[in-house]
């Protein structure tokens, strides 16, 4: 051991080492690599020497060849040569050199500062000292170490050979070694140590590291350790020791020197993606940034042109060139929006064609003949409304939704456009006339429900076709003449209910119900009757369907409810206490799912009691949806109403549906089984769906009894209950206030 103090080599040393490190900054930018000399072997097999090979750049390995070179490497090899030995040197496996002492495969260990035992405790031989190595320590910041008395150090472990001797030399000094140089530098940052140790060397290699630039040398705080190699204390290993250390003794110190500045000079420390990183990381983070936005503005612009070409498309497919209207397909598509949208409207489709459309291109020129038909189009346009629509659909071929709800503002309008259209040319100074054939076809509601515009279509073509075979030159057609007649006396009907509901136009009429055994009146039904301002009487018959096909029929039912409820009141007030029965569409229930609700309303506001109305329910309402029917039939029960199933025998499956639900009574229609067929089977049918009725325990009534012998017969099978005009016609409320409460027959 060749331990120095501290204060006294301290200047020699630093002045040595801080020539050294200028040389390092001086030349590192232009450095080559040099490359280590070949391997001399002077005599024999060459010497086996095992170092630590992470200390750039006393011991490291090459990173072409992976032998392992450095200063200290160098001049071992200088001495050896001296002495006469080639040299070999090996990475050591072991953690530390204490273990690499005993370990048989190196035939010497380095580098030393002293002689230490081994790991299994046996005592070495060492070399004299090849250099002296400067030590020194480095700080976080900027820090002032006066003493080593105290100072907590960091050390790598493959330093800890060095550390005994440090202790030697300094025996205040705590010693922490950890495994690696990154973990020195952790430690050092998070204070769990003052300063880290290592040869300056090794500093000035590992300083040039840019995440370490927060870390400080500390010059002032130098030491120097002798340099040397050593061995298991051995008669062989000592004359081996002899033998090199004459070698060491013939050391040129300027060929030292040279070794030294040839490694500090090298580019050794090479810049990896963290040094990069930590480098350039605003660099990077504007990269990034940059790229991102480059990425976002490539995503917003390929969405802009594919919504650009979707929308291109969609004009190609919707949009006809042109009238800049819409196309075949764009027709299609709103036109079925409209009519799902619009259920209750009535709608025609007028397909339009004009006759002599070929002479005028052909005597006028094509332009005239577009000029012609955007100015159609235009025209069209003008006067289609919200809930209209219509489309070019090849040439000189128009078709338009429009709907009827009012026929005479339909008829201007189509005469307004056509008579613009027909003087186009004429208007212009010229003498050709244009003339347009028209075909109509009246939505019917099958229409509604299976939306075939095509087939709608090709009717309204149809019968523009018929009228362009006749002698007619121009006008419109019907393809269903009586459709459109029908829908313009509904229109008339459904446009007038709201004046006629206040006018009293729409009166509510009693057919008095019986039990025929008793001669008891038991009850009514009530019955919409309507005198139409203009129309006269109009039969339920017509204008519940057009109501109930227009979304409008519970508007009439309300006004019938709140109308029989009044009159309910009122014979309450008398003393005369009725029960009626209602109907009940089942587009009341579409229209409002909250009819037992109402009807809970109408009770109270009238102060009924619940059992004074029997609602008829349509046994056809029961097939067509009967989950709707039946939880609506539960509610109106569960709240105490009566529930009627209303004509019944008159649908197709009404066995099956009184299994499914329960009702108070049951409505045989008498007219649906006597109208038509063997009166005596029918007799027979109505025997045994009376007994039927009886043995599912609901009570029943025949209504459309018309004879005494059909009362009779019924009598006889024990249905008692009886309505129809062999009693009594439906009247108006005064004719049936003014009837007693038995039959005129039974006294
Ligand atoms: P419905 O409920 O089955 O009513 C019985 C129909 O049979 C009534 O026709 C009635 O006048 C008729 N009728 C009664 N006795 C006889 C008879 O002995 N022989 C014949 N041939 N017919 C008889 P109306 O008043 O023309 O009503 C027809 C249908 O219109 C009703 O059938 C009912 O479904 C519906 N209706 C009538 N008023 C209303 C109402 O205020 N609201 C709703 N939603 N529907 C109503
Ligand atoms: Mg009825
Ligand atoms: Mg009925």
């Amino acid at each position: 051991m060749k331990g120095r103090c501290f204060a006294l080599k301290k200047t020699q040393i630093f002045n040595k080492t801080l020539a050294a490190l200028l040389c390092v900054m001086l030349t590192l930018a232009f450095a080559l690599p040099l490359q280590a000399s070949a391997e001399g072997t002077a005599a024999g097999t060459p010497l086996k020497i095992g170092v630590f090979a992470d200390r750039c750049p006393v011991f490291y390995p090459d990173p072409d060849t992976g032998e392992v070179i450095g200063i200290g490497a160098d001049i071992m090899r200088t001495a050896a040569g001296e002495a006469g030995y080639a040299v070999i040197f090996m990475q050591v496996e072991e953690p530390t050199l204490k273990e690499a002492l005993d370990n048989t495969a190196y035939d010497l260990v380095m580098p030393f500062g002293s002689a230490i035992d081994s790991a299994s405790g046996r005592p070495t031989v060492i070399t004299d000292s090849l250099l002296e190595t400067p030590f020194t320590l480095v700080t976080y910041g900027k820090r002032d170490l006066t003493s080593f008395s105290n100072l907590r150090v960091g050390i790598p472990r493959s330093l800890s050979g060095a550390a005994e001797t440090i202790r030697q030399i300094y025996p205040g000094i705590i010693i922490n070694v950890y495994e690696t140089i990154p973990e020195c530098v952790s430690a050092l940052r998070s204070a769990k140590v003052d300063a880290l140790l290592n040869n300056s060397y090794v500093w000035s290699y590992i300083l040039q590291k840019p995440s370490y630039s927060d870390l400080v040398l500390q010059p002032s705080s130098m030491f120097s350790l002798d340099f040397c190699a050593g061995a298991i204390d051995t008669p062989d290993n000592r004359d081996l020791i002899k033998k090199l250390n004459r070698g060491i003794a013939k050391l040129d110190e300027t060929k030292v020197h040279a070794i030294i500045l040839d490694y500090s000079t090298r580019r050794l420390y090479h810049y990896d993606l963290s040094d990069y990183l930590h480098l350039y990381w605003a660099f990077a983070l504007l990269c990034i940034l940059f790229f991102a936005l480059l990425a976002v503005i490539a995503v917003q612009k390929m969405r802009t042109v594919r919504k650009e070409q979707d929308e291109l498309m969609k004009k190609l497919i919707y949009e006809d060139p042109l009238t800049g209207g819409l196309s075949m397909h764009g027709f299609r598509k709103r036109a079925e929006e409209l009519l799902k949208e619009h259920p209750d409207t009535p709608y025609l489709i007028l397909y339009a064609n004009i006759k002599n459309f070929k002479f005028i291109n052909d005597s006028l020129g094509k332009p005239a003949g577009d000029e012609l038909l955007r100015y159609w189009a235009d025209k069209i346009n003008e006067i289609l409304r919200e809930n209209e629509t219509m489309c070019r659909l090849e040439g000189d071929h128009f078709v338009m939704l429009r709907c009827i709800d009012d026929k005479v503002r339909l008829e201007q309008e189509y005469t307004e456009v056509i008579n613009s259209v027909r003087t186009f040319f004429i208007d212009r100074g010229k003498e050709n006339r244009v003339q347009i054939c028209s075909g109509i076809y009246v939505l019917t509601p099958e229409d509604y429900r299976n939306i075939d515009l095509d087939h709608m279509i090709d009717l309204a073509r149809v019968a523009e076709k018929r009228l362009r075979n006749t002698f007619k030159k121009e006008g419109f057609e019907f393809y269903n003449p009586d459709q459109w007649e029908k829908g313009k006396r509904n229109l008339d009907i459904i446009s007038h209910l709201p004046v006629a509901m206040k006018s009293g136009e729409i009166q509510v009429w009693y057919q008095p119900q019986v039990n025929f055994d008793t001669g008891e009146i038991i009850g009514a039904e009530a019955l919409c009757r309507w005198k139409h301002a203009t129309l006269g009487w109009i039969s339920p018959a017509e204008f519940i369907p057009a109501l109930e096909e227009t979304g409008m029929i519970h508007k009439l039912d309300f006004f019938v409810w709140d109308k029989v409820c009044q009159d309910l009141h009122r014979w309450n007030e008398q003393g005369r206490r009725r029960s009626i029965s209602v109907n009940l569409s089942r587009f009341d229930i579409m229209a409002d799912k909250a009819i037992p609700e109402h009807f809970c309303e109408l009770i109270k506001k009238y102060d009924l009691t619940p059992d004074q109305l029997r609602i008829e329910i349509t046994e056809t309402i029961y097939v067509e949806d009967p989950d709707v029917l039946i939880s609506t039939t539960e509610k109106l029960r569960g709240y105490g109403f009566k529930v009627e199933m209303d004509d019944f025998g008159s649908g197709y499956s009404s066995l099956n549906m009184l299994k499914d639900v329960d009702v108070d009574r049951i409505k045989l229609d008498l007219h649906f089984l006597t109208t038509s067929g063997d009166p005596q089977k029918c007799r027979t049918i109505i025997r045994y769906v009376v007994k039927m009725i009886h043995s599912l325990g609901m009570e029943m009534i025949a209504e459309g009894v018309e004879t005494d012998d059909q009362a009779k017969f019924l009598l006889s099978k024990k249905c008692a209950e009886m309505q129809g005009y062999y009693f009594y016609k439906p009247m108006s409320v005064d004719d049936f206030e003014q009837i007693g409460q038995k039959l005129p027959s039974h006294p």
